[in-house]
């Protein structure tokens, strides 16, 4: 019988995709999949380091996982990504869980099938990428997935005084054109009809290497993939985002008009100490020149509060240009000090309580936004990707819109996989509800 593997995923949609590679890998090394980890024989964590709070979920279930490996001899288990590529943490790690197999560092996964068929402990850890354009190491598997992740920039040039991404991914390389998009029209092939372009600023493809591909060309050029109906990009620095780009979604019918555009902060003093090259000002004239071009595009943002200095004045900088911009999602965060960034060092840390005080807040009005923004909705009709049953209530089906609204409606199997024309009847902070109608 086959050794089952289980793929744990922390982070980002990077992080997803590390943890969709590996599980390709351990495939191709004659594993297979398994949604419960208690079944598996292999558990690969894929980490992540950009708030503290997410390194102390990940080393309490790393920790947990010492029972399951003591429950069946010969299991292994396997931890990858940003949290093992931070300086100096191997050995800290090793030290903290020495029941983990493998550690593999974030330039290192193909490293993977090597330490796995070796079936001893082993790690392995680059302090910097190999030179050369980035290659994935392995061909994705996605049977009956509707929806791949695909990578097109790696690492990043910014250096936002918070953030660690910089220091553990490393400077920002592009992959070659070609690859990409023979990996997209692979998956479409394969039955894919939605793939998500990564980055952690898109924006930047190819700038490094001084390609005259810039990344409005390669959406273009993706979503002309035959057989793939979707394809969504995340991230767009503000800062970055040009005419082009938002030409490109307005001209390609499968580019989905979403733009996920982090803030991070409302006030022009703070995005300064931040260091993210923009004002609040210009921000806001992003949005608009996109709603001009595209009335229905949805624009969903990251949001940081209690950044060192952050005055009560800032954060209602923060609250207004909320209000004003009517974020179809938000992801927000109490801002969380990372030992090597700028920020780390800076006076006025904001305490914990005022933090988690803004931060009630904030998610507040943006749960009224998010509900103002599926209201506007109502009465309209969205084209849902259906991906299956809804969890809620398997009588009915569940997809996405193009603008990543959960939706539920009535339907058949037959309508699974999918894009159904669905009329908006009702909606509440998380779900639409609606109709397929066919005329
Ligand atoms: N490259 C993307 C996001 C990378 S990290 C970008 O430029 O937007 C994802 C989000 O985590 C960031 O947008 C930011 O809002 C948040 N984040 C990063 N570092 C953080 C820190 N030290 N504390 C709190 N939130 C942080
Ligand atoms: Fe971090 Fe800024 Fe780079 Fe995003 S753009 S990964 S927030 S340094």
């Amino acid at each position: 019988m086959n050794k089952k593997v289980y793929i744990q995923i922390y982070g980002c949609q990077m992080s997803e995709r590390d943890g969709a590679t590996f599980r390709a890998m351990a495939e191709g090394c004659g594993y297979v999949t398994t949604t419960e980890r208690e079944d598996a024989d292999l558990v690969v964590v894929t980490t992540c380091c950009v708030r503290e709070s997410a390194e102390n979920r990940i080393m309490g279930n790393i920790g947990h996982l010492s029972r399951w490996k003591r429950q069946k001899p010969g299991r292994i288990l396997a931890v990858a990504g940003c949290l093992v590529q931070q300086e100096g943490a191997l050995e800290r790690l090793r030290r903290r869980a020495p029941h983990v197999d493998i550690w593999l560092g974030a330039f290192e996964q193909e490293r993977f099938t090597d330490l796995l068929r070796e079936g001893k402990p082993g790690a392995a850890v680059a302090a910097a990428p190999p030179a050369g354009p980035p290659v994935e190491p392995a061909p994705l598997a996605e049977r009956g997935k509707l929806s791949a992740n695909v990578n097109i920039i790696y690492g990043c040039d910014n250096h936002c005084a918070y953030c660690v991404v910089p220091l553990v991914r490393g400077p920002e390389r592009s992959r070659p054109p070609r690859d990409v998009l023979e990996e997209t029209r692979r998956l479409a092939d394969s039955g894919v009809r939605e793939v998500v372009l990564l980055g952690q600023n898109v924006n930047s493809y190819g700038k490094a290497e001084g390609w005259r591909e810039d990344f409005a060309w390669l959406l273009r050029e993706v979503a002309r993939t035959p057989g793939l109906w979707r394809v969504r990009f995340t991230t767009s620095h503000p800062r970055d985002m040009t005419d082009a780009l938002i030409a490109a979604a307005a001209e390609e019918p499968a580019v989905c008009p979403h733009f996920h555009l982090p803030l991070q902060a409302g006030s022009d003093r703070i995005l300064r100490a931040m260091n993210r090259g923009y004002t609040a000002a210009y921000y806001l004239e992003q949005a608009r020149a996109i709603r001009r071009a595209l009335p229905e595009a949805r624009i969903s943002t990251d949001i940081i509060v209690g950044f060192p200095g952050e005055t009560e004045e800032d954060f209602a900088a923060t609250m207004d240009l909320t209000r004003e911009i009517c974020f179809s999602q938000a992801f927000t965060f109490m801002y969380s000090r990372r030992s090597g960034t700028a920020a780390a060092a800076l006076p006025g840390q904001v305490p914990r309580e005022v933090k988690r005080e803004r931060l009630r807040r904030l998610m507040a009005l943006q749960a009224e936004m998010s509900l103002a923004w599926r209201r506007s909705l109502v009465g309209s009709r969205q084209e849902v990707l259906v991906t299956g049953p809804s969890k809620s209530d398997a009588a009915l089906l569940s997809g996405q819109t193009a603008g990543r609204e959960i939706t539920v409606f009535p339907g058949g199997p037959a309508d699974v996989g999918t894009l159904a024309p669905v009329l908006i009847k009702e909606v509440n902070s998380w779900t639409m509800f609606g109709e397929i109608t066919r005329n």
